[in-house]
């Protein structure tokens, strides 16, 4: 099998699995016990948070471990969110765990705007800079879409924020973003950060919110008090270590450019049908946004699926649901949107596997179109 849906989940390092095992089965202990043993693995977790923070490059701040970046997601908006005349901002490319949040908040009265996406689908930074005032509270938007692959430019929306709206609070959501693409938090200060270990060969059911300041969140898991109060539960020991080392193994650097060639190789051999149009956002090196003329991307997952080679048609998130809103948004037509298919990749692939998948592809394709027309 040729896996190229990445962006959906990402194989669990076998390491990580057995170190799962081990605080499964061995070193149990709840961490919030007394004893000594329960101690060690609190001071696990806290090695795990040092790693995080590590890697966010930044030396304030600190992490709550969540159930995966849904849960991070939710806790950024409405652990910030505050009465009287607040205004939130999100961007219209948002992942569900944030768009239908935004959904929720804008249900129950509170002022909630969308800031469109521009053609090469990062935010429209000029609305943006429109929409703020003095009584925004938050601002929410993805670093790296997950259907499209574009980057959110971080810089300038802090530079916005900071010249606009100096007391708005910044959420980023970094699910395809972190361990993948590099990023300073000391110097792009962001308020909250989402992470999710399922993306970067970590276990399902675990990530984190990074949070500057704690004191400009409320929790919305109430019971033990967990996590300083944050999050209440006892925490998933076992994929939180499993987590940490996901992100002690990642080579981000390495990574980058090494998936860099693979998604250039990609786009060449796809690029040689006519037929075959590259969506270059000149976003993630991890994700390519492909549509195939005449042919439904359904159609043709599934077929290419049959032979071996898994592709996503955009979030597996919504992938149920028509229509494609951060498509839409972005102009494409429904023609477009039909026949649109997420190819991503991550660093276990070898160049033969996409010189593979990409020839499977294009030959399924005009297979399936000679049926068709
Ligand atoms: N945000 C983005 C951008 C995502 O791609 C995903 C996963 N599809 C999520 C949030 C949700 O993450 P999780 O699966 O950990 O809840």
């Amino acid at each position: 099998m040729i896996y190229l849906d990445n962006a959906a989940t990402t194989k669990m390092l076998e390491e990580g699995a057995d170190l799962y095992r081990h605080y499964a089965c061995h070193s149990f202990f709840n961490p919030s016990a007394g004893y000594g043993e329960a101690g060690e693995i609190k001071k696990d977790l806290q090695s795990v948070r040092k790693t995080i923070l590590k890697r966010l490059d930044v030396s304030e701040g600190d992490i709550i471990f969540t159930g995966g970046a849904t849960e991070s997601n939710n806790l950024a908006i409405m652990g910030s969110r505050r009465n009287g005349k607040t205004e939130y901002i999100f961007s219209v490319g948002g992942h569900p765990s944030v768009y239908n949040v935004a959904k929720e908040l804008e249900k129950s009265g509170f002022n909630v705007h969308f800031v469109d996406l521009q053609k090469n689908g990062q935010i429209d930074y000029d609305k943006l800079e429109k929409l703020l005032n003095d009584k925004t509270r938050l601002i929410s938007i993805e670093h790296v879409s997950n259907e499209t692959g574009a980057i959110n430019d971080l810089k300038r929306i802090v530079m916005i924020r900071d010249k606009f709206a100096p007391k708005a609070l910044i959420h980023v959501d970094g699910v395809q973003s972190f361990c993948k693409i590099g990023l300073s938090l000391n110097k792009v200060k962001v308020d909250f950060y989402s992470m999710s270990a399922h993306k970067f060969h970590g276990p399902k059911g675990v990530g984190g919110l990074y949070v500057r300041n704690v004191n400009n969140l409320k929790s919305i898991v109430y019971g033990g008090g967990q996590e300083e109060g944050y999050r209440s539960g006892t925490e998933n020991v076992g994929g939180i270590i499993a987590m940490g080392l996901a992100v002690e193994k990642t080579d981000l650097e390495y990574n980058l450019e090494y998936v860099k060639s693979l998604k250039a190789k990609m786009i060449t051999i796809l690029s040689k049908d006519k037929h075959v149009h590259i969506n270059d956002f000149d976003g993630s090196p991890y994700i390519l946004s492909v549509w195939f003329e005449n042919v439904n991307g359904e159609t043709l997952m599934r077929a290419v699926a049959n032979k071996g080679v898994i592709v996503g048609t955009g979030s597996a998130c919504s992938s149920k649901k028509a229509g494609n809103r951060v498509l839409e948004n972005i102009g494409f037509n429904k023609d477009q949107i039909k026949s649109h298919l997420r190819i991503s990749f991550c660093a276990d692939l070898s160049l033969q596997d996409i010189e593979k998948a990409g020839e499977i592809l294009i030959e399924t394709y005009n297979d399936i179109k000679a049926r068709v027309i």
